[in-house]
């Protein structure tokens, strides 16, 4: 299937990577928020991506010019997947809101797009049982930061075809990124172990094993992590890692319960960069 348009749901932290890879990778790219704080954000964070990469001798002017007009905004759902080819849906990890999303992507799209959603850990056979084309429903996780990270873990439901497959290891490669292919499991290969390490570290935390710099810096030091568990969960956001935890103990059992510090940390708003603190702090720059 050949792809032009790209159109992404949600333009957080992850949504706004994967709009600026779609576009770097050639698509013409629809960036859709229901907040246009979230969206000005995006468009911000995205501009200065390209600048940076300029500036540093990665981009090329013309390509970085060219690939920053391929995006535009949208505030609504219907507007915004029209045109679309594929649809990547980044918006917070609840099942009830993805599915609620994905009902409405399949009245609003054209009945051959593909539908995606860049879930951590959700069930994609869930999603794509609320609509009319499960054939075309599959994960495309990313990694963030999605310039930076090579991994594209592609997710096939229980009934997605091998066309789906095929057309998001396309775009995947497209966008400068790896594929494997995982069968539906909760948290899949990545976001099960990660959550595991970093539930772990929380422990150690709370237990008073060593200090979170210390516990980051034996991780990196001594394992060879590229980074801590502390600095990776305040990069990914508390609230997300919190609820992956909490999906991956109803589905996977126990040992995942989440750790009562992490579930403080959260409730205190506490939340990782995006808040300004999390583990660490980050003061505003
Ligand atoms: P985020 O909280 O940074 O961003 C979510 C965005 O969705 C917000 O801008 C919000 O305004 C918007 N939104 C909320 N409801 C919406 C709706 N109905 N329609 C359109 N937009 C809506 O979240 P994130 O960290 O970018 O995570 C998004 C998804 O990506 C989640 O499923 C998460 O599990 C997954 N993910 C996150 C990471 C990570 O490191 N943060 C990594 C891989 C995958």
């Amino acid at each position: 299937m050949t792809v032009h348009t790209i159109t992404v749901l949600g333009a957080g932290i992850m949504g706004r990577g994967i709009a600026y890879a779609s576009a770097w990778g050639g698509f013409r790219t629809v960036l859709q928020d229901t907040s246009q704080e979230a969206l000005d954000r995006a468009t911000s964070e995205i501009t200065a991506l390209f600048e940076k990469g300029v500036a540093t001798g990665k981009l090329v002017e013309a390509d970085a010019v060219a690939a920053r007009k391929r995006i535009s905004t949208a505030r609504a759902l219907e507007e915004s997947a029209r045109e679309a080819d594929l649809v990547v849906e980044a918006v917070p990890e609840s099942i009830e809101l993805k599915v609620q999303i994905f009902a409405a992507l399949d009245r609003a799209t054209r009945p051959g797009a593909v539908l995606a959603s860049n879930t951590s850990s959700l069930s994609i056979t869930e999603m794509a049982a609320v609509t009319r084309r499960p054939q075309h429903v599959l994960g495309m996780h990313f990694f963030n930061p999605v310039h930076r990270m090579k991994l594209l873990e592609v997710v096939r439901g229980l009934e997605t075809g091998d066309d789906a497959i095929a057309t998001a290891l396309m775009v995947g490669e497209k966008m400068g990124k790896e594929g494997v292919v995982v069968r539906e499991s909760p948290g899949f290969v990545t976001s099960r172990i990660n959550a595991m390490i970093g539930n772990e570290a929380f422990y150690m935390l709370q237990e008073g094993v060593a200090s979170a710099r210390d516990i980051d810096k034996a991780l990196k030091l001594g394992l060879n992590h590229p980074m801590g568990p502390f600095e990776l969960v305040d990069l990914v956001g508390l609230d997300t890692r919190l609820s992956i935890l909490r999906f991956l103990h109803r589905t996977l059992g126990e040992k995942f319960r989440p750790c009562p510090l992490m579930e403080q940390y959260v409730a205190a708003g506490r939340l990782g960069r995006k808040s300004g603190r999390g583990v660490y702090e980050y003061p505003a720059s």
